[in-house]
């Protein structure tokens, strides 16, 4: 397909080998676009369903294996870490909690590198190898810095990551140390580590990564076509999400939109966007009907991947909830960490800020916003060994005194009597 980076505001044009964050012309938001259709859909998914049995490395990834979707030419050109192809699983006990019927979860913490970071960055990656860069950065608040520091290992480029000092939760930590990054704790939080990235890199030769970059976009909407497909290619009601900087929620809405304009698919799913109650930017804007979003200083909340006040795709994600209908929602810590038990049950488990969409989905069935006979999909964007302290904090009753699903361990003394009666309890 011929793609071009497009201007979300003025429409302006820019090639797409053009080493462009923003429009030059306004500093709108690029998307990718492009003039013609990738061909014939039936044609298309059944190759895509194919390259599963394939033994070539870029078939075997769930981002490469859609590349008909996708802006890159040259496929001597991808770093994959094998991506997507996650699962996509009923959760009975989530189910029963929110009140619906049935629920389906799509799990994107079962990445190569525990989150849904990986769709994208294999693909913002492969697009720095294009373009010959050699140093790519990011700020994070924690799983972009994991993600882009193991795909640029892979490519061997150089990675610096700004993250928010004392901020971010110790897997991922480990992560981006292991991956040979070079890890800046900045004194600040992750708002003020993103605008010091995004000012070095409009001035310096390093490749920004953050998801303001519109090839990290592409590679994360590919997430909606995995799981159309994982459906028969029907359509579910609904899709939930957490928003922190809003890169998720634009990926996967422009993936549904493309497919319906392309002949994939026959509607669009509704989308909603949870935040948590102290970091929930974008859910004051759409409530109170403001055509700009105000930012929240200091956003606070336990769950740190979306512990953002400042989210950069805000237009982007208004764009999808006026094309697909959705709503914004907020829930509180007790909430999320409650849910997150519960999707735990289940013997799925995620981490802090995926489970804000169960508590999401609980709350707009307890206000009638919902049907319990709706198909809904919360997709799940983190890995529950992303942040264990949080877990161990809950279930030993630290994080919410009196927590409904804490799970403590029993302390036993070392014989079976003792072992016998706890076992009854
Ligand atoms: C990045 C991230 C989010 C937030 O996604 P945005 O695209 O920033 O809205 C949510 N959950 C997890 C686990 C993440 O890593
Ligand atoms: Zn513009």
């Amino acid at each position: 397909m011929n793609a071009q980076m497009e201007c979300t505001s003025c429409g302006s044009r820019l090639g797409i080998t053009e080493i462009a964050y923003t429009c030059r012309e306004c500093g709108g938001l690029l998307d990718v676009v492009y003039d013609d259709a990738p061909g014939d859909p039936e044609e298309l998914k059944a190759r895509f369903r194919a390259r599963r049995l394939s033994d070539e490395t870029a078939d075997r990834s769930g981002v490469w294996r859609f590349r008909e979707l996708l802006p890159f030419a040259d496929k001597r050109h991808i770093v994959t870490l094998g991506e997507g192809n996650t699962p996509h699983w009923d959760a009975p006990r989530a189910a029963a909690y929110a009140g619906v019927d049935r629920l389906a979860v799509k799990h994107q913490g079962m990445n190569p590198t525990g989150s849904f970071k990986d769709n994208g960055m294999t693909a913002g990656v492969t697009q720095a190898r294009a373009l010959g860069a050699t140093t790519v950065a990011c700020a994070s608040t924690g799983n972009t810095s994991a993600s882009m520091a193991a795909y640029a290992a892979r490519a061997r480029m150089r990675a610096a990551v700004f993250i928010p000092d004392g901020q971010i939760a110790l897997g991922k930590l480990s992560q981006a140390l292991d991956y040979g990054a070079l890890t800046l704790q900045i004194e600040g939080d992750f708002d003020v580590a993103l605008a010091l990235v995004r000012q070095l890199t409009d001035t310096d030769p390093i490749y920004l990564l953050n998801s303001v970059n519109p090839f990290r976009i592409e590679g994360q909407k590919t997430i909606a076509a995995e799981l159309c497909e994982q459906r028969g290619w029907r359509v579910p009601d609904r899709i939930v999400v957490p928003g922190g900087n809003l890169g998720n929620v634009s990926a996967l809405g422009k993936g549904f939109m493309e497919l319906l304009d392309w002949g994939f698919i026959d509607r669009l799913p509704r989308i909603t966007v949870v935040q948590a109650e102290g970091a929930a930017p974008f859910a004051q804007m759409v409530r109170s009907g403001a055509t700009t979003l105000t930012e929240v200083a200091n956003a606070t909340t336990r769950a740190t991947a979306i512990k953002i006040g400042a989210p950069v795709s805000w237009p982007k994600a208004m764009r999808v909830l006026e094309v697909c209908g959705g709503e914004v929602l907020t829930v509180t810590e007790a909430e999320i960490a409650e849910a997150k038990a519960v999707i735990g049950s289940d013997g799925i488990g995620c981490e802090p800020a995926s489970a804000t969409t169960v508590a999401g989905l609980r709350q707009l069935i307890a206000d009638g916003l919902a049907t319990p006979d709706e198909n809904v999909v919360c997709v799940l964007t983190g890995h529950l060994l992303k942040d264990p302290d949080y877990t161990v904090e809950y279930h030993f009753g630290r994080l919410e005194p009196g927590a409904a699903h804490a799970n403590a361990p029993v302390r036993v003394a070392s014989n079976l009597d003792a072992i016998r009666i706890a076992l009854k309890s």
